[in-house]
């Protein structure tokens, strides 16, 4: 796994953002750091911050990429990778479902990054896209919609995909969400079922359904740019095709339905035998569903599914969903032909289930 957070000790009091360089980049830029020196125990930096010194990594590693260094707790968070197309800025731990699979447990607290993650984008690379998530990036909607729209102000080239539950949208921010600048935004929006009863009971949130599809109202009036996913679990395998056919009545106007597999982290790792519905043994409902959403229009995908356990007709499908510095290939894959495609495992799957569940191709 590649490490996203490493022990840095810093001459600077404050949190702060920089972008690190190697001492061959050239003149630094007014927010970079440059190496000054390094050795088996990790790569020292210079910059207008003061050192800033890095456990455990190289300055080849670290070249171009944007950090937040956070000096009380001698942390160095990788926020954009260099060469990365997998970055994503969690920008609150507070949120208000609490799924039954959710992968990241929230917290009550939220600490407010929101101008070091505003900085940390100015400083992208290129034509970057940008994920954000939480928590429940929206329960701070004036502040992420204001750095939204200041980043691609500054930066048109940059484009952002926010996971957000869709339920804090109101009639009075269509007018702003249907600026241009919302071109350069898609909304990854979950939903569970096509009922109000089994999806409020996955998020475990009375009123969500009825919320979400106001939500979805109203991004439809703005005409946002929106992928619906859902996550798989015992409990909505069997509801997939009903939910298809909801999809493709009043939600045809999405870009994506991506469906996705359970991550073996968070509050599924505990309830994993209760959770997982294993769709190599009963792809049923889900073929019936992609069936019907393809055939009316709605582009089905599949995420985390490792493409050896996909029927060869949905194989197509699989996409490379994984993150690169959370995915894992186990053993039993070394011979298979269409690794570079597939998307693997979450590095934190356990090994023995992962190596029985594949079947090299
Ligand atoms: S054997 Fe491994 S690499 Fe090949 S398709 Fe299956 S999971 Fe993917």
């Amino acid at each position: 796994m590649i490490p996203l957070s490493l022990r840095g000790l810093a001459e600077a009091k404050a949190p702060y953002v920089v972008r690190l360089r190697t001492a061959a980049c050239g003149e630094p830029g007014p927010d970079d750091a440059r190496s000054v020196g390094q050795d088996d125990e990790g790569v020292a930096f210079s910059g207008s911050n003061g050192l800033l010194a890095i456990d455990g990594a190289s300055a080849a590693m670290l070249d171009g990429d944007v950090v937040l260094v956070d000096p009380r707790r001698q942390r160095v968070e990788r926020l954009l990778r260099a060469g990365s197309q997998h970055n994503t800025l969690v920008v609150t731990e507070r949120c208000d479902q609490l799924c039954v699979m959710c992968s990241q447990p929230p917290k009550k607290t939220h600490v407010d990054r929101f101008a070091l993650l505003e900085k940390a984008c100015l400083l992208a690379a290129p034509d970057l896209l940008i994920g954000i998530s939480g928590g429940e990036p929206t329960l701070f909607k004036e502040e992420l919609l204001g750095m939204v729209e200041r980043v691609i102000s500054a930066r048109p080239d940059l484009s952002f995909h926010i996971l957000s539950n869709g339920q804090h949208f109101t009639e009075q921010d269509i007018p702003r969400l249907a600026a241009p600048v919302y071109r350069r935004v898609s909304w990854g929006i979950p939903i569970y079922a096509a009922t109000a009863g089994l999806h409020d009971a996955i998020v475990a949130k009375d009123g969500a359904f009825v919320a979400l599809q106001n939500g979805l109202a109203v991004l439809i009036m703005a005409g946002a740019r929106v992928e619906l996913r859902t996550v798989l679990v015992k409990d909505n395998l069997n509801a997939l095709p009903e939910l298809a056919r909801f999809v493709a009545a009043r939600l045809q106007f999405v870009e994506a339905w991506s469906l996705m597999q359970l991550e073996h982290v968070g509050f599924a790792k505990g309830r994993w035998a209760n959770l997982f519905a294993d769709h190599r043994e009963a792809f049923a409902p889900l073929a019936e569903a992609i069936d019907y959403a393809t055939l009316h229009g709605v582009r089905a995908q599949l995420f985390n599914f490792p493409r050896c356990t996909v029927p060869a007709a949905y194989r197509r499908l699989a996409r490379a969903s994984i993150s690169d510095w959370k995915r894992k290939f186990p053993d039993r894959c070394a011979p298979c032909r269409e690794q570079v495609e597939c998307g693997g495992f979450f590095a934190w799957h356990p090994d023995d289930h992962a190596n029985q569940m594949v079947q090299p191709l």
